[in-house]
């Protein structure tokens, strides 16, 4: 299913055009207009999924596939010393684009980016209370 009102759906139809590095029956991977670093990428499948939760499992195993892939060709191609991928769902969590989409971000030596959280510190039972939560 498409969205008429998102970009993403454009941008992965080709009906806005994109720096396209890869596509396939149902992905298109473009550059970021923002990139945090040289050659920082999104996979975008083409069908209209606004996050992680609404992804099809079978969608969601050939994203990280696809990743995979993409990170090897980037790291060799654009001598990269190192891979992040980011995948951000709902806007506490930085999503400003709702289309659901994984960032390939190759990262060099002294790219002076930071992909990070400040560490907390938690005690063993909100751990323990946490785990419960979770899965039991
Ligand atoms: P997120 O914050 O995880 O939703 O990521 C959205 C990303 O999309 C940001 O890194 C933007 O720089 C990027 N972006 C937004 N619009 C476009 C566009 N038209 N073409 C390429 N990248 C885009
Ligand atoms: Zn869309």
């Amino acid at each position: 299913m498409k969205n008429d009102q998102c970009i993403f759906c454009k941008i992965a139809a080709g009906e806005i055009p994109s720096k396209t590095i890869y596509e396939d029956d149902e992905f298109r991977v473009i550059l970021d207009l923002g990139p945090a670093t040289k050659g920082h990428a999104l996979i975008l499948p083409k069908e209209h999924y606004a996050n992680l939760y609404e992804l099809p499992e079978e969608t969601a195993k050939k994203v990280i596939c696809l990743a995979k892939k993409m990170a090897s060709v980037m790291t060799e191609k654009l001598h990269a010393d190192g891979f992040n991928l980011v995948q951000n769902n709902g806007e506490v969590a930085g999503q400003t684009v709702f289309h659901f989409h994984m960032h390939l971000i190759p990262r060099y030596k002294g790219d002076g980016q930071t992909i990070g959280w400040k560490p907390g510190k938690p005690s063993d039972e909100e751990l323990e209370a946490i785990r419960k939560a979770i899965s039991e």
